[in-house]
């Protein structure tokens, strides 16, 4: 299985516009993401193109991708409240698991939307691919004129990237997680929307974080029956002893 990635607008065309982001620009973005994050997973399709302007949704694409899934990125805008992603798929189609799992990652992460799947038959790339046979969906991931929308799938384009895969089926791949910190302490996001919590996670160290996802830091903790420290970067302590009180022996 190999998903294919149409980017929206390009080829002179931005698209709809927010906060100095351009859709086409954004979406291109997004797919670059989702390439390194799937590998031979993914095929992005030339984005130097305009597949809905230059009519590519044809039966040279039919023949190129077969049965496999295409997706075709674009960002919505409105009044600049409107907020929150779906996924549209043809009138006379059935939402298949993928359309589904899309549909739930995106209203998800990027909620306001009533519908997180709507049929459409007015959409010219949804109709040409439906005529070929083409297993294909639309999917607007947000409102890039909402600032918080925007805002989010900027920060957040790398797990955005792999919760779409995750829709399809793929894997994260090579994506990478990062450390974060908020006024109660360290966490770690694993880049996917998840984040470890009552569990020892091996990094350059061990660490260990509590039920709600934090970093055990500056302190000697009880876990599984026996005592462990850590220091003030959250590593967990090799080199000194505990006592019984649970207290550093230093
Ligand atoms: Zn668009």
């Amino acid at each position: 299985m190999k998903l294919y990635v149409i980017c929206g607008h390009g080829n002179g065309d931005p698209g709809s516009s927010g906060g100095g982001e351009t859709e086409s620009d954004l979406v291109r973005r997004l797919a670059k993401r989702m390439k390194a994050l799937g590998g031979a997973s993914v095929e992005v399709l030339d984005t130097s193109k305009n597949w809905y302007a230059q009519g590519l949704v044809n039966s040279a694409l039919k023949k190129k991708v077969g049965r496999n899934p295409v997706v075709e990125l674009h960002l919505d805008a409105a009044n600049g409240s409107a907020r929150g992603g779906h996924v549209i798929i043809d009138a006379d189609l059935s939402a298949d698991a993928n359309d589904k799992a899309l549909a739930d990652y995106i209203s998800k992460k990027f909620p306001g939307r009533s519908e997180k799947l709507v049929k459409r038959n007015n959409l010219a790339n949804l109709n040409r691919a439906q005529a070929q046979g083409i297993n294909y969906r639309l999917l607007e991931c947000c409102f890039i004129d909402n600032k918080g929308d925007r805002e989010t799938i900027i920060a957040d384009m790398d797990e955005v990237a792999a919760g779409i895969l995750a829709a399809f089926g793929i894997g994260r791949g090579k994506a990478v997680g990062k450390w974060k910190r908020n006024d109660r302490g360290w966490w770690y996001d694993n880049g996917d929307g998840t984040w470890p919590k009552n569990r020892w996670l091996k990094l350059d160290a061990w660490y260990w974080f509590d039920s709600n996802g934090y970093a055990a830091q500056s302190c000697c903790l009880k876990i599984a029956g026996k005592w462990y420290a850590f220091g003030p970067d959250c590593r967990m302590l090799t080199s000194v002893e505990v006592n019984k009180n649970g207290d550093l022996a230093l």
